[in-house]
Order: C-alpha cells, then sequence, then structure tokens
C-alpha cells in the first residue's frame, strides 16, 4: 500500500460528519492517473484552511474516488506566527519566484505594494496568475494553508492596515537585527521592489510603528530578501 499526499484546496468536498471525502475534477486525476492511486493506498488530504487529514482510498471509478478520513490535524504544517508580507510589485518572473519563496517559508498572506520607484504594472491578469502560484507552490510544499494574495495596494494603505500589529517590520539596508518574536505574534513585514523604497517611504514607515531590520552589509534582490527574512524568522519561532 503506498502512502500518497494530495492536496485538495477546498474543504467542499470533505465531508467531517460522515467522514467521507469525494475527489473529483483535477484532484481525483492527481490521485488516479499521475499518481496511480487505488482502493487501500494511503492518503494525506489538506483543504488550505489549515487542516489536514489521513485517509484511506476507499472507491475508486473512472474519474472520481471516496475516501475515508482517519485522522485529523490542525494547523498541518504551519508556522506558530501570521507573517503578513507587502512586497513592492515586482517584474512578473521576480515576483513568481519571491512569491513560490514566501508561500514555502511560511508567509500567511501576501499583498503587492505599490511604491515610488515600482516600475511594473499590476492587473487582474496578474493577481490571477499570483493565486495560481499559490496554490501550486503550497501543494509543492505540503503546508495546510493557502496564503491568500491580495490585490495590489499603495504602501500607506497597508501599513495603516496593519497599524496595531505587535511587529512591524521594514527591511532596509540601515537597519538594525531581527527582534525576538514571540509564538501567537502577528508580524507585517514589508519589502521593497527592485528600486527598493524612497527615503520619504522610509521615514513615514518609522514614524508609523515601523522597525527597519538589516540583513547584512550585502544588497540583496528583493526574492532573496524575502526569502532570507523568512529564514530568520521561522528558524526563530519553529
Ligand atoms: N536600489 C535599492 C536600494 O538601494 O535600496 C535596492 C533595493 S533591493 C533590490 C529590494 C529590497 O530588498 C529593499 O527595498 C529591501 O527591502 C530589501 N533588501 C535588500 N537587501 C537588503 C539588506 N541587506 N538588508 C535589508 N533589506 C534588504
Amino acid at each position: 500500500m503506498a502512502q500518497i499526499e494530495v492536496y485538495i484546496i477546498s474543504s467542499e468536498n470533505i465531508d467531517r460528519d460522515t467522514g467521507i471525502a469525494k475527489l473529483s475534477g483535477p484532484e481525483a486525476h492527481h490521485l488516479l492517473r499521475v499518481r496511480r492511486g487505488k482502493a487501500g493506498d494511503q492518503v494525506v488530504l489538506i483543504d488550505g484552511a489549515g487542516n489536514a487529514w489521513h485517509a484511506q482510498v476507499a472507491l475508486v471509478s473512472k474519474d472520481t474516488a471516496h475516501l475515508t478520513l482517519l485522522e485529523y490535524f490542525e494547523n498541518w504544517r504551519e508556522p506558530p506566527v501570521q507573517v503578513h508580507l507587502g512586497l513592492g510589485v515586482l517584474k512578473k518572473d521576480r515576483f513568481t519566484q519571491a512569491l513560490e519563496l514566501a508561500v514555502a517559508l511560511g508567509v500567511y498572506n501576501v499583498t503587492p505594494l505599490l511604491t515610488r520607484y515600482v516600475v511594473a504594472s499590476w492587473s487582474d491578469t496578474r493577481s490571477e496568475r499570483a493565486n495560481r502560484v499559490a496554490v501550486a507552490a503550497t501543494k509543492q510544499c505540503g503546508r495546510g494553508y493557502l496564503p491568500e494574495i491580495s490585490n495590489a495596494k499603495p504602501l500607506h494603505r497597508w501599513c495603516i492596515e496593519h497599524k496595531d500589529f505587535n511587529h512591524k517590520l521594514l527591511l532596509s539596508t540601515d537597519g538594525e537585527k531581527l527582534p525576538y518574536l514571540g509564538m501567537g505574534d502577528e508580524i507585517a513585514l514589508a519589502v521593497g521592489c527592485e528600486g527598493g523604497f524612497s527615503e520619504d517611504e522610509e521615514e513615514w514607515m518609522i514614524e508609523n510603528g515601523f522597525t527597519p531590520v538589516s540583513l547584512g552589509l550585502r544588497r540583496l534582490r528583493s526574492e532573496a530578501a524575502v526569502a532570507s527574512i523568512l529564514s530568520q524568522i521561522m528558524s526563530q519561532v519553529e
């Protein structure tokens, strides 16, 4: 009997009352055709809201599979802090890379930020693509929660929306070391686009409670900065 991980980014077909999950469409195709799943196989089901189940394939037909839920897990492979990342809008491929890294490293949600030095535009098409990238990255890394990718918004609005967070961090070469974080903390994390933040923007963020955090002497690309700070945060709390 094989142990397979299958990721369902919808909780609609997982019935906790009956203890049965029904897979159809792309998820069934993945289990039955790509992974060659069959009755008796053990599967890990994930719903994208942080929940996971060990389950067993009970019944298969051409394009559907019924699974029996066995054991339930809360916050499956999720960190004990929520990182809300505000990332200056990057060119398409760079944004995709940053997003894949952020999702795999445990980010809670991502907001593309419109800042002074942003040159790339944001659109509904980019939004849809970003959400598809997040789904694929969530499945790839096997975490339980699917991070939400918001529409782009102005830097100032995003900062004000996070004004009550206990940690508000701004990545800047002029910053200090990452402060000590506590379990359950909510962290707003601002990272600049290719051109960085302007001096005015950094000053305004600091006046509004953001702490500048440095990643060292060398200037990193935005996607490397995202990966580096999230690794530091997760190694502190996980
Ligand atoms: N020309 C920009 C400048 O000099 O600020 C470079 C911006 S860098 C490509 C993009 C973003 O990554 C920065 O706005 C900052 O948020 C983050 N970053 C890059 N290197 C960093 C470092 N060593 N420490 C802290 N943040 C860094």
